[in-house]
């Protein structure tokens, strides 16, 4: 499997990829995971992407690309991936397809998750995640259940909202993608590898559409 998830901040994609991380065995790249790690570990790349991060806007292509080559050129990607939150412009598009045409393996879908706007900004102001274990929240639509978290993880859930996911950051998030990121729902049409998937479903039902349009491509 070797796919994209395109969408808006808040539609869903880390979520699903990590229902497809479980399906097919293929590993998860997540550009903004990536960042974040290098943000908080404090490495040179980190400092240079933190005020982008934090301004809702994008890093530096050269910054991206790098990190892109490298986690592709790791084993595990060797069997597939799914790309998450990348490419987030044009330039990304063109630069991931040349590097993945030099490894033989093009890319064999893009799945966008269509989400509407007014659904994203609450989705986004009421995700949170557990400091502790990583998993992701939403206050408003799926609250953590203490005692099932503690069970389950061995922890009270410990809730932190993402320095980005602030009210006044979430609009430059979405106008950044309306630029730089929407223009490529047309250039991978014309490559004739767009799927589009309804994201405002439960969770399962948003998989059972993914699979739907993914597995008649997929090797
Ligand atoms: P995400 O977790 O995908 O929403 O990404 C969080 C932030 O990381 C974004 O708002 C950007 O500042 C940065 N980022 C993530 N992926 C990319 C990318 N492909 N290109 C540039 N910046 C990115």
């Amino acid at each position: 499997m070797r796919i994209v998830l395109l969408g808006a901040p808040g539609s869903g994609k880390g979520t699903q990829s990590q229902l497809l991380v479980k399906t097919y065995g293929v590993p998860q790249i997540s550009t903004g995971d990536l960042l974040r790690e290098a943000v908080s570990k404090g490495t040179e790349l980190g400092v240079r992407a933190k005020s982008a991060m934090d301004a809702g806007k994008l890093v530096d292509d050269v910054i991206v690309l790098g990190m892109i080559r490298e986690r592709l050129a790791q084993s595990d990607a060797a069997k597939g991936f799914i790309l998450d939150g990348f490419p987030r412009n044009i330039a990304q598009a063109e630069a991931l397809e040349s590097m993945l045409l030099g490894l033989s393996k093009p890319l064999e879908a893009v799945v966008l998750l269509n989400l509407d706007l007014g659904i994203l900004f609450k989705r986004l102001t009421g995700r949170r995640t557990c400091q502790v274990c990583g998993q992701v929240f939403n206050i408003f639509t799926s609250p953590p259940d203490t005692a099932a978290h503690r069970a389950k993880c061995g922890h009270d859930p410990v809730l932190i909202q993402r320095p980005d996911d602030k009210e006044e950051v979430i609009g430059k998030r979405l106008e950044v993608y309306d630029a730089q990121t929407k223009p490529l729902i047309k250039y991978y049409t014309t490559a004739g590898l767009l799927r589009v998937v309804d994201a405002d479903a439960p969770m399962a039902t948003v998989f059972e559409s993914i699979q739907r349009a993914v597995e008649p491509q997929i090797a």
